[in-house]
């Protein structure tokens, strides 16, 4: 830093400033002050001769010696002119043409004249500088002149003067030793300001230090308080305004790492906006949201959707929260902008934007109302055929015995059906639920799965359809829940053989695997479409679309076979191809 811009500098120069002022004024005055003397001095002693030289010149006035003993006493630098009247003028022989000052100066002076007409004793200063040739030095004289009382009717005049030369010289020593003092003055004080500056500064430049060090966020910087003036104060307060200022740094910094976590532990995702729309924080499920945004699509200038964007501008421009709907990539979205203000609450500063995946809630929320409609649905036909049918005996439609057998018959079967799908309403609800408890036995599976198998040969028979089980190994006992898988299979092989036209073929095949069993229901019907595949097991679920064969069943089967071996920790998966047949293959595996 430059000397003249620190407060060392600027102490010291002003310390010397003032004292070289002081200085100088005292120089100057002090120099005035010895040439006024020293000329005082020249002038009273020049009258005081002059005085005593018209003394011996009148007591002589008869033998005139006067005039010799006169001559004697003068001695240079002093030079008299004695004047016996206005003509004769008689000069001290130390007098030549350098210092010679001819009578007429005398005689012209409007003051030195008043010596001759008035009788006055005169001081004066003289400057002549006309007198020499050379014309460029001057000389200055101090002139004193007494009157002098020869006779009554005659008065001359005793002139005594001499040059300045000699004065100016002892002034300008005098000056010189002025200056000399005032040197040694700026030189002593320059130092002493220098150390005092320095010493007064010291603390300072460590409090500029450790304010320094708080400013890159070293808040333990202390400094010492050495003095007990108003810079140890100084420091005092600097380390109270440190402590403090950590101590808020340290309840900003909780406050923040809370915030932080409430936020990145949130569920749903929030965002801040300046008010041009730049993000300013994000959590993680916002951080999500985002990047589902198609950054390098076509609305690449734009890093959130534009929904959102108008929310967002809506907020800050009427000042008040919105709410709205977005999908971006098959989910669901709400979003909901708030204003933010500034701390003084006066001005909008940006806007929050609290972001709700509702993809799950949509789901459900459609899944209740198709349930609602498939139910009503499913129960309305046999509902119907009840009504229609009952109708029928009530009016007495039916003409032989045997057509009412048949309408009780039909009537019979409805009932039957309705009460299937409520108990397998029921079933669903309580394994949603969680109420399933599974009995677990240790069963031969060859033997379990030739059971089950032989319960639908009559219906197979009746079909002409060609079923056969096929068990890999014999004797295998394994531990499963027996009634649950039983209805498992049983909803596989009555689908097989719904969904397999006459002469057809259905193989059950039992085998042992790494980690557990399988059995696979195989047919050769009709297949499932491929769009259809990952929806069989869906509640309700018909491949036939029409539902036109409405006595078929209720789609809920394999639902519910589903569930059941989720519960078995098992899996139940699905092969097909349209026209060609379905595999149904169901993974068990062991307890451990
Ligand atoms: P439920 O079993 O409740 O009486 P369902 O048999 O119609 O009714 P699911 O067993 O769940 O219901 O079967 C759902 C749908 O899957 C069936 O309607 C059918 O379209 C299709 N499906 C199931 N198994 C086969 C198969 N082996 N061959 C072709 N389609 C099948
Ligand atoms: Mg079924």
């Amino acid at each position: 830093m430059r000397l003249w811009r620190s407060v060392v500098g600027k102490l010291w120069m002003t310390i010397l400033l003032l004292v070289s002022f002081v200085l100088v004024i005292l120089t100057i005055l002090l120099i005035q002050f010895f040439e006024k003397y020293h000329v005082d001095q020249i002038e009273q002693n020049l009258s005081d001769t002059a005085e005593k030289i018209s003394g011996i010149i009148e007591s002589h006035r008869n033998d005139g010696l006067g005039e010799e003993i006169v001559f004697e006493i003068v001695d240079d630098p002093m030079a008299v002119a004695i004047a016996y009247d206005k003509e004769r003028f008689h000069y001290s022989p130390n007098v030549n043409e350098s210092n010679k000052i001819p009578s007429y100066v005398f005689l012209n002076d409007d003051e030195l004249s008043k010596v001759f007409t008035q009788q006055k004793i005169i001081k004066k200063e003289l400057s002549l500088s006309e007198l020499h040739e050379s014309g460029s030095r001057f000389n200055n004289y101090i002139v004193a002149g007494v009157p002098l009382h020869l006779n009554d009717n005659e008065t001359g005049a005793i002139f005594i003067y001499q040059s300045l030369g000699v004065l100016k010289e002892t002034t300008k020593q005098t000056a010189n030793l002025i200056l000399l003092a005032a040197g040694i003055a700026i030189v002593l004080t320059t130092i002493f300001a220098f150390f005092l500056s320095t010493r007064i500064t010291a603390p300072l430049r460590r409090m500029r230090e450790a304010a320094f060090e708080l400013s890159k966020g070293n808040f333990d910087t202390r400094v010492p308080f050495l003095s007990h003036d108003e810079i140890g104060e100084l420091a005092i307060a600097f380390n109270q305004m440190g402590k403090r200022l950590k101590f808020n740094m340290n309840v900003l910094r909780q406050e923040k790492e809370q915030l932080t976590n409430i936020l990145s532990s949130m569920a749903d995702g929030v965002m801040t906006f300046s008010r041009d729309g730049t993000i300013l924080i994000t959590n993680p499920p916002a951080e999500r949201f985002l990047q589902q945004w198609p950054i390098d699509g076509n609305e690449a200038n734009y890093p959130i959707p534009p929904e959102m964007a108008e929310l967002l501008e809506r907020a800050v421009a009427d000042e008040k929260e919105h709410t709205g709907e977005l999908s971006i990539q098959g989910r669901y979205y709400v979003v909901i902008v708030s204003p933010l203000y500034t701390h003084d609450q006066k001005s909008v500063r940006g806007a929050v934007a609290v972001i709700r995946d509702m993809t799950e809630e949509r789901r459900l929320d459609k899944l209740r109302i198709d349930f609602v409609a498939n139910v009503s649905h499913e129960l309305r036909t046999p509902i119907a055929m009840l009504q229609g049918y009952s109708e029928a005996i009530i009016d007495d439609i039916a003409g032989s015995e045997e057509e009412k057998q048949e309408i009780i018959k039909i009537i019979y079967d409805e009932s039957l059906r309705i009460g299937r799908l409520v108990n397998e309403l029921l079933d669903m609800a309580r394994m949603e639920a969680g109420h399933i408890t599974l009995n677990f036995e240790e069963v031969d599976v060859g033997v379990f799965v030739e059971r089950i198998t032989s319960k639908f040969q009559t219906i197979a028979r009746d079909n002409k359809i060609d079923l056969k089980s096929h068990i890999e190994k014999e004797g295998v006992l394994f531990s499963l829940d027996p009634d649950k898988i039983e209805q498992v299979l049983t909803n596989l092989i009555d689908n097989a053989m719904r969904y397999t036209h006459e002469n057809g073929k259905i193989t059950v095949t039992q085998s042992v695997v790494k980690g557990g069993i399988t059995i696979s229901v195989e047919d050769d019907g009709t297949g499932i479409p491929e769009e259809d595949l990952p929806f069989v097991f869906e509640r309700f679920y018909k491949a036939d679309k029409a539902r036109t064969r409405g006595r078929a069943g209720t789609g809920l089967g394999l639902a519910i076979a589903k569930n059941i071996v989720n519960t078995h920790q098992g899996q139940l998966t699905v092969t097909s191809k349209l026209g060609e047949g379905t595999t149904f293959t169901l993974f068990l595996p062991n307890r451990s």
